[in-house]
């Protein structure tokens, strides 16, 4: 039976509650978690608190040396955490292993690098501005990449001196156990980070209302985050949201088309649709409408659909019942919207497992529900436009602004059209992902920024001394 970790040590929930954890690819249950209560929730911030400190008050060298053993361990057993990510979480398990886990040990590691390197004071004029730790952190994160969300969290957060409580998503949570039995075993002092499994508006809600809590760093849905930040409100916490997305692809008509196609359907389709920052929606030229569309389905059909562990699989299931539910109805909206589904749909391609087939749409317009909402599956929208400024408004007309990308003959194009964007992070030409960029939204896709220095800001207050 798994217990939270609270204090440094291993504790039974108060509550006396399990929450069953389900294989996707299986529908078994696995396996079964606490269902924490606010009195755990007390608990945990109270040794948080008195945590605080001592370890805010630890030379930066040696909070660095701690989480850089926590990093090497996480490495070495990324191989046992991939295959719990694929069990739990239903991701293949090759892209479990280096997207899932080893990216975020590298993340982690980079953090324990900046806790010493980054600088924490500076002069302004006749002032010392010294950046301290912010205090208790609650950390409330996904299921989509379930040890990378918790990575940027706590890195950063401990990094910075910070004391850190975490519940993880109840839907796939067995990653963040494996965390937490690293950072006991690298020796991180008992209180610095505690594990509150449990139900967001159960456990998430006890932390986003407590008044010992300094920061509530929050990543999920955007209805989430939004009543994490109104409860916060009430003792004015510091809030920090990473929300949904629904990200545009720009492919202007200089692009390399048939590249900027068959990467964006990569992207749209990673981790079966479910990333944040996926490009749902494909914008080209109406002159190459046709064109594209074709390549696009080329591509898709690729993608084959199976067993986390079948190194042939390159998309798993959806993680839940719920989740694939969800993606249907959007695929039985599109339709009935009017939009021309040319591949996949809504049938399983298997009988057992949430699984859901690759699926476009073409003949998509602005303001259908499956080109505004977060669909959170392996749906991709391809719209088509007739300007530049067509594209840049379409791409901006929704209440989302997390990520994107650009396409065009030259990277000044690109820049320049990725510029005009209100959105978090483009890519450029095909630019890759970068782990010590700050990653973060515009309007209702969040408030403040993850990953590398801007990520650690998060956690750092600013005090002016006046000399
Ligand atoms: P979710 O909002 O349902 O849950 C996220 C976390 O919040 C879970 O731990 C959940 O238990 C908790 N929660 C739910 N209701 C809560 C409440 N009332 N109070 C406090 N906590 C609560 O999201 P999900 O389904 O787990 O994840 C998918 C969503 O996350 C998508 O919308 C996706 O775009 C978003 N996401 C964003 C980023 C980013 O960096 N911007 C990254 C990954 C996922």
């Amino acid at each position: 039976m798994r217990q939270l970790y609270i204090g440094g040590a291993w504790t039974a929930s108060a509550s006396g509650e399990t929450i069953d954890v389900v294989n996707p690819a299986t529908e078994e249950t696995i396996d079964r978690v606490p269902a924490g209560s606010p009195d755990d929730v007390e608990a945990a911030v109270r040794a948080a608190r008195a945590a605080f400190p001592s370890w805010s008050a630890t030379a930066a060298g040696e909070r660095g040396k701690l989480l850089a053993a926590a990093a090497e361990l996480l490495t070495a057993r990324a191989p046992e955490i991939a295959r719990t990510i694929a069990t739990d979480m239903g991701a293949p398990l090759g892209f479990s292993l280096k997207v899932q886990t080893l990216m975020p040990a590298g993340v982690l590691s980079h953090y324990a690098q900046l806790a010493e390197s980054y600088p924490r004071e500076e002069r302004v004029g006749t002032s010392l501005v010294v950046k301290e730790s912010v205090g208790v952190v609650a950390a409330i994160t996904p299921w989509n990449y379930p040890l990378h969300q918790i990575i940027c969290k706590t890195g950063p957060a401990l990094a910075a001196g910070c004391t850190v409580v975490l519940k993880p998503s109840e839907v796939a949570p067995l990653a963040a156990y494996a965390l937490a039995e690293i950072f006991h075993e690298v020796g991180l002092p008992a209180g610095v980070f505690n594990l509150v499994s449990g139900r967001g508006p159960v456990v998430g809600e006890a932390m986003a209302t407590h008044p010992e809590v300094d920061l509530v760093s929050f990543t999920g849905s955007t209805a989430a985050g939004r009543r994490v930040a109104s409860l916060a409100a009430e003792t004015v916490k510091r809030v920090a949201l990473e929300l949904g997305g629904k990200s545009a692809n720009v492919i202007l008509p200089d692009a390399d088309l048939p590249t900027a196609v068959k990467a964006g359907v990569a992207n749209c389709f990673i981790n079966s649709g479910q990333t944040c920052s996926a490009w749902s929606r494909m914008l080209v030229h109406r002159d190459q409408y046709d064109d594209a569309v074709r390549l696009a389905v080329e591509a898709a059909r690729k993608y084959t659909v199976g067993d986390p562990f079948d190194e042939a699989s390159r998309l798993g299931p959806l993680v839940s019942a719920t989740q694939r539910d969800r993606v249907v109805h959007y695929i039985n909206r599109g339709q009935e919207e009017g939009a021309r589904l040319v591949l996949g749909g809504t049938e399983s391609p298997h009988e057992r497992g949430y699984y859901v087939e690759p699926t476009i749409f073409a003949a998509v317009t602005p303001g259908m529900t499956i080109e505004q909402e977060e669909i959170f599956g392996p749906v991709l929208s391809i719209i088509p436009y007739l300007s530049e400024d067509e594209a840049v408004q379409i791409a901006d007309d929704t209440r989302y602004g997390l990520a994107g990308a650009v396409w065009a003959g030259t990277e000044e194009r690109a820049v320049a059209v990725a510029r005009r964007l209100r959105t978090g992070q483009v890519a450029i030409n095909g630019g890759s992902f970068n782990p010590q960029a700050p990653f973060g939204g515009y309007k209702q896709s969040g408030v403040g920024r993850e990953l590398g220095e801007y990520g650690l800001d998060e956690f750092l207050e600013v005090k002016s001394l006046q000399l």
